[in-house]
């Protein structure tokens, strides 16, 4: 299961048959999903900067997963208690940064702040 329109129904189903929706608000729903994202890097922050895929052993590998899908399922729920069509709004942001950022001029080169 994988897409964010049944991920955002079971999130939705879930949060509803524990009476949750009442604390699902955008200021909690936001501090929890940049606590998740906290998570994220607390596993990363101490392994060395040129650590690469094939440096994760399988156990950071498994919390990472884990934490990160903490962070997307409270992104799904965020986006869906403030009426943002995730997927097409990834969609557009995503067509802005092709034109943005055509490969011609950009290949290779880390975006600045221009
Ligand atoms: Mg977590």
């Amino acid at each position: 299961m994988n897409d964010l329109a049944e991920l955002t129904a079971r999130m939705r189903t879930f949060t509803e048959e524990r009476d949750w929706r009442r604390f699902h608000d955008l200021k909690s729903l936001t501090l929890a999903l940049t606590g998740e994202v906290g998570e994220v890097a607390e596993l990363v922050q101490w392994l060395p900067a040129s650590a690469a895929e094939g440096d994760i052993d399988a156990r950071l590998r498994e919390r990472l997963g884990d934490e990160l899908a903490d962070v997307l399922l409270y992104l799904v729920r965020l986006a869906d208690v403030v009426g943002v069509d995730l997927g097409a709004e990834a969609t557009k942001k995503l067509a802005t940064n092709e034109s943005r950022f055509p490969v011609d001029g950009h290949r290779g080169v880390a975006p600045d702040r221009r």
